[in-house]
């Protein structure tokens, strides 16, 4: 069947600038797809670029959008949609954008939320929010303002300066007090040797899961803090594919896998990572970059229908000052849900935000 298709993309401010190991962001930009079928069914997806996880720029995307605008692609399967996901010679956030949007197309022909039709576990999620690289009495001071919202899981960044981590971790489990959840992200900025030290230390104040201490490569080297840690060793970087899923399993290397839209193509290639990782006795994790309402609606999907990801951060719509499109998933306090409409859900786009590409 031949679909049209449109783009566009969208950039929408951050709440303040947002500062990981690897940098800092102040704005996200994405590009936003519309699957259109002959009789004018609708289906949207989002290709949210990683330049240091996959190597892809929002340039990238809108260059190999534009050699596109008709797709010939059947939706009637699940797995036939996952077969031509694999087949684009595209960029693995493309290839994401085009998946989501032929899987909403699939549920909505069926009547059907899409999380029922991928597994349908839970009808809501309990998401943590994130909180960038800043100054231990700063971080703290921002912890609590979340926890004061109704969020009980907190994500710190860490990575840049490991004695000072310590100290974040530290004046944060202070600043909350006991039954708030502590997990931290180092986004590969410790040494192996530094990553051990840290992790021992950070460990008395109660930290649940520790993410990518290392680099994404060193699968060694995770291997050993993995062994060392008393705390739980989550892989975001690392584990793209249910390839690097094998490779993570083989090297003893994770206890937890980080899913995430972008890396996996989608929907179909994410199915595929978590039934590897369960198989293996590891939990997931899913997680985003800087996805839109659209693009955290399809996450959460997912996330509300495979029993095996159970760590949620579902967050990056809620750290910008302006939303890309009006419904998708709900938030109260720091419970989120996709509900029971056809589909991704209602989505009403923000035209008046967008700039289109084709
Ligand atoms: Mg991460």
């Amino acid at each position: 069947m031949a679909l049209r298709v449109e783009a566009w993309t969208v950039e929408l401010p951050l709440l303040e600038p947002f500062r990981i190991s690897t940098g800092t962001s102040e704005k996200t930009r994405t590009l936003l797809i519309r699957l259109t079928t002959p009789d004018g069914l609708e289906g949207w997806g989002e290709a949210c670029p990683s330049k240091t996880v996959l190597g892809e720029t929002l340039e990238d995307l809108v260059e190999a959008v534009r050699k596109i605008k008709i797709l010939e692609a059947d939706y009637e399967s699940i797995e036939k949609i996952h077969e031509l996901t694999w087949s684009l010679k595209v960029p693995s956030s493309l290839a994401a954008a085009i998946n989501i949007g032929l899987l909403d197309l699939y549920a909505r022909s069926k009547g059907s939320p899409l999380w029922r039709l991928l597994g349908g576990y839970r009808d809501s999620i309990q998401t943590d929010i994130s909180i960038g690289i800043m100054e231990p009495y700063e971080q703290a001071k921002r912890a609590l303002e979340f926890v004061e919202k109704g969020f009980r899981i907190l994500k710190l960044k860490l990575g840049l300066e490991p004695e000072k981590d310590v100290e974040r971790v530290k004046r944060v489990r202070d600043a909350v007090g006991e039954g708030v959840k502590i997990r931290v992200d180092a986004n590969q900025g410790w040494s192996v040797e530094d990553a051990i030290r840290v992790i021992s230390r950070i460990a008395s104040y109660e930290v649940e899961l520790v993410e990518q201490p290392t680099r994404w490569d060193d699968f060694e080297g995770l291997r050993k803090i993995r062994r060392e840690s008393p705390v739980p060793i989550a892989l975001d970087e690392s584990v793209k594919t249910a390839r690097d899923a094998i490779k993570a399993i083989e090297y003893e290397a994770a206890d937890i896998i980080n899913i995430k839209l972008m890396k996996t193509k989608g929907i179909t290639g994410a199915l595929r990572v978590a039934y590897i990782s369960e198989s293996a006795n590891i939990r997931n994790m899913i997680g985003c970059y800087g996805e839109t309402r659209l693009g955290i609606t399809a996450h959460i999907h997912l996330a509300q229908a495979i029993r095996n990801i159970q760590f949620y951060d579902m967050d990056c719509d809620l750290l910008t000052s302006q939303q890309a499109f009006q419904g998708g998933a709900s938030i109260e306090n720091d419970i989120r849900s996709v509900g029971e409409e056809p589909g991704l859900g209602k989505l009403v786009p923000e035209f008046s935000k967008f700039v289109r590409i084709i």
